[in-house]
């Protein structure tokens, strides 16, 4: 970009928006953020909060298949597939399915470990620079199994994490119930995985937001972008119904939104929102200080703060549907229970349950990458199960790719072309 001061829209207040938004800052830019509704009211707020490299083995696999197939006859599988006649929906989840192989799996978890140990890096790095107050801690994850049939399964799923640099620590029940008292004596055992953190994400977003406005930058609430104006291949007017906007260059970092507004440009994104529930519950002594992974029901688990924790978990793919299912929300909190003892529910009365829906790509990996179609515009989005994870280091590839610098982790896996 010729222009060393670019004004740059960005589409979305999520964690990818205001991560993008925040370095684009730092390398000159002056940046203005369109949020439909209110700062970090998407998928950012209420997901687990869990800064996880060691979840970069992808979602395809045999297994999900297996599972997915399954939840169209049992409606309260952790992973849920609606049935219904949708074109998108089909040809996303024939995606889905070639990509269950060991081959991607392999590729998609090397590429995944190395953009989420860089984004690990990077939170550390932005969040000590700007004292952002977030909880953010690094004291690892713990995965618990309640079979050990499971155990010995996941123990050996994880060789793959160990091949590229990520530690695991086998404990035994134990050593589980020594260490953490919150545990149920019953469990079949865990996985330690210590390089993880865990973060209040709305926190972060909000916190972050505040040093893009104090840097000078803009970020506008209650603004939904509703269409574009295109002439020779670039954006030149960017509608909202309150007025229209222009840029030197547009990133949609819109979510699961994102392929309602590639789609006006002519560019389809194999984008699936994929909601999930999570439930805050408060909690007053002995608290839960260890973030989690409840193996079987795929339900993670955040220590907050000192005053809530949070289970979260399912993946229902049906569309942007914005209705609570009260049977999978009770179901969170039932698998909570079969491996955290009793009295920690105690105030699951005041609870807050909250669902967002994560932007699921067919293989795991998000699209980052100018578009081919308009000169002036940047994808950012797709980023599925790992967006909290992700975000810093998108965040910094984004505003490396606009100032055409050369970029910290190489963003070939991240192009859109590799779905044609
Ligand atoms: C239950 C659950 C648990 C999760 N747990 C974890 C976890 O532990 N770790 C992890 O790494 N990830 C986790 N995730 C995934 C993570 O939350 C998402 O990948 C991430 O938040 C996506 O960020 P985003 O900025 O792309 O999208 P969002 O946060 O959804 O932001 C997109 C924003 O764009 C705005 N927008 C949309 N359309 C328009 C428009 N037309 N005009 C203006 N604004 C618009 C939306 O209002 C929204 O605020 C979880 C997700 C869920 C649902």
């Amino acid at each position: 970009m010729k222009n060393s001061k670019p004004n740059v829209i960005i589409i979305g207040a999520g964690v990818i928006g205001v991560c993008s938004a925040y370095y684009l800052q730092k390398f000159g830019a002056q940046v203005t953020v369109l949020e439909q509704n209110q700062i970090s009211s998407g998928a950012s707020s209420g997901n687990s909060g869990l800064i996880v490299p060691s979840h970069s083995i992808p979602l395809p696999s045999p297994e999900a298949l297996k599972m997915g197939f399954k939840s169209i006859f049992q409606k309260q599988n952790p992973l849920y597939i609606q049935p219904k006649f949708d074109l998108k929906l089909f040809r996303w989840l024939f995606n889905f399915a070639k990509n269950c192989n060991p081959k991607n799996i392999k590729k998609v978890t090397k590429t995944c470990i190395d953009f989420s140990l860089a984004s690990a890096n990077e939170y550390s790095k932005l969040i000590n620079e700007e004292n952002l107050n977030c909880n953010f801690v690094q004291n690892g994850n713990l995965s618990l199994f309640a079979s050990k049939e499971m155990f010995n399964q996941y123990f050996k799923k994880y060789k793959l994490l160990e091949e590229n640099g990520i530690s695991v620590k086998k404990m035994s029940t134990k050593e589980i119930c020594d260490t953490y008292p919150h545990v149920k004596p019953d469990i079949a055992g865990g996985l330690f995985k210590k390089g993880d953190a865990h973060i209040n994400p709305q926190k972060f977003v909000k916190e972050l937001s505040k040093i893009v406005t104090s840097n000078g930058g803009e970020i506008l609430e209650n603004t939904k972008v509703t269409g574009f104006e295109i002439q020779s291949d670039e954006i030149v007017k960017i509608q909202t119904k309150l007025k229209d906007f222009s840029a030197d260059h547009i990133i949609i970092a819109a979510g699961a939104w994102s392929p309602i507004l590639s789609k006006i440009i002519g560019s389809e994104l194999p984008i699936q929102p994929a909601k999930g529930y999570s439930i805050t519950i408060p909690q007053d002594e002995n608290k839960i200080d260890t973030p989690m992974m409840l193996a079987e029901a795929r339900v993670g688990v955040n220590p907050l703060s000192d005053k809530s924790f949070r289970l979260a978990g399912t993946l229902e793919l049906s569309g942007l549907n914005f209705s609570v299912n009260k049977k999978r929300v009770q179901k969170i909190i039932d698998s909570g229970q079969d491996y955290l003892r009793k009295e920690y529910f105690k105030h699951i009365s005041t609870s807050k349950i909250w669902y967002g829906f994560r932007p699921l790509t067919p293989d795991g990996l998000p699209i980052i990458e100018k578009s081919s179609k308009v000169k002036n515009l940047t994808f950012a989005s797709g980023h599925g199960v790992l967006g909290m994870t992700l975000g810093p280091i998108t965040g910094l590839t984004v505003a490396e790719i606009i100032t055409e610098k050369p970029t910290t982790i190489n963003t070939k896996p991240f192009s859109l072309n590799r779905f044609n």
